[in-house]
């Protein structure tokens, strides 16, 4: 999605809808898999309401083809759950340490 959907958004939800859908969003990063450019979801275009993650082992919600603003190149931009955020990954901290 592009951020003209941003302006579309803004302009068909109730402004406490659209700062519920901004927050949502914010929570989730793109990850270019040729540099490794990590991107907040939100300024990459995208929106991501309620969403899961289809694998909670790795917090990854899916792939979107993308054109990276940092190398140029279009790739399927891994869009995962941010470090802060990520439950499986406090999990992981609590598993490691029991071992
Ligand atoms: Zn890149």
């Amino acid at each position: 999605m592009k951020i003209a959907e941003h302006r579309f958004l803004r302009f068909i939800l109730p402004s406490k809808a659209f700062a519920a859908v901004e927050a949502d969003t914010r929570k989730w990063q793109t990850e270019c898999p040729k540099c490794q450019l990590v991107r907040d979801a939100w300024e990459a275009g995208c929106v991501l309401y309620k969403a899961g993650c289809n694998n909670p082992a790795t917090g990854i919600n899916s792939k979107s083809l993308a054109l990276c603003p940092a190398c140029g190149e279009k790739s399927m931009h891994v869009i995962r759950l941010k470090p802060e955020h990520n439950a499986w990954e406090k999990k992981q901290e609590i598993a490691q340490q029991q071992d």
